[in-house]
């Protein structure tokens, strides 16, 4: 079955290490024949980024900054005149305030509301935009979400809101770009200790909720959401588009504590 991603071009956005769930997404792409262009936020993380992309082959690794329009400009610019055109784009983009991924939800300034929403909602839709003007011949792309999106999770807070906003637009975004062959999908990923993910208050009482609750009892890998993603971006997803589709080892079915479980 290998091979699935064999021909096809794209772009990743969010890998800061090799613990980020982008990172979980290069590698089945790559090990699927997918060429990969990626991107990386200032210099600090380049440090990380760029050996990383070079192991999968890569040439092309980018820096920017979603909140400035001129440096999304001249990543899909720089696209353009390598491939001319795309066929998949992922979008791993979240960040708030950490002060305010704990205490009271009310609590949130107008700031951070604005911050959070910018960088973690408006930039996949506005990403989006131009990724899909590079997908002439049609193509997929995925963003990341979470359960809190649609339940309330302690200490998710604002990005619970940004992540209720993320799913809308993957709707929104995949009924406007259907005409041109284009799926937009999310995946709703179970909690997995990453940078972004050490941000969450009390995060480590998540994944052990999360393991002794789930389906599966257990928590989800990078390579997990690799291989949705894998389904999604490759022509195994044709059909599906505008989902929310949860790799969470079963998480979110679950409706009350497990009989069985430890205390935590
Ligand atoms: P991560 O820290 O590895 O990745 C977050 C990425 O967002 C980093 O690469 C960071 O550079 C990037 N980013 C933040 N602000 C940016 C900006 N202004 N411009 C450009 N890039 C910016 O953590 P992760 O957990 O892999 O996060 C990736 C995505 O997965 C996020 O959307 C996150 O909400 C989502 N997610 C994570 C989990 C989890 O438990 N880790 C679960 C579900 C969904």
């Amino acid at each position: 079955h290998k091979g699935l991603m064999a021909g096809k071009k794209g772009l990743i956005m969010g890998v800061a290490n090799n613990h980020s769930l982008a990172w979980g997404i290069a590698q089945a792409l790559h090990e699927h024949g997918a060429e990969i262009a990626f991107t990386y936020q200032g210099e600090a993380l380049g440090k990380r980024v760029i050996p990383l992309a070079e192991s999968l082959g890569s040439d092309t690794v980018l820096e920017c900054d979603v909140t400035n329009d001129a440096s999304m400009d001249a990543v899909f610019a720089a696209l353009k005149e390598k491939w001319g055109k795309i066929d998949f784009f992922v979008h791993a983009i979240g960040f708030s305030d950490k002060t305010q991924l704990r205490g009271n939800f009310s609590d949130t300034t107008r700031d951070n509301f604005n911050m959070t929403m910018e960088i973690s909602c408006f930039s996949f839709i506005t990403l989006a935009k131009r990724a899909a003007d590079l997908m002439t011949d049609g193509g997929s792309m995925v963003t990341l979400t979470y359960y809190g999106a649609e339940r309330v999770i302690p200490h998710y807070n604002v990005m619970g809101v940004a992540k209720a906003g993320l799913e809308a637009a993957t709707r929104y975004l995949a009924v406007e770009m259907g005409k041109r062959n284009i799926r937009v999908n999310a995946l709703s990923a179970g909690p997995i200790k990453t940078l972004a993910a050490s941000g969450i208050g009390d995060f480590r009482y998540i994944l052990k909720w999360n393991e002794y609750h789930s389906p599966l009892k257990r928590n989800v890998t990078i390579d997990d959401v690799g291989g949705s993603a894998l389904y999604l971006l490759s022509d195994l997803g044709a059909g599906v588009s505008g989902e929310t589709h949860h790799v969470d080892a079963g998480y979110h079915v679950v409706g009350m504590k497990a009989e069985d479980a430890p205390d935590i």
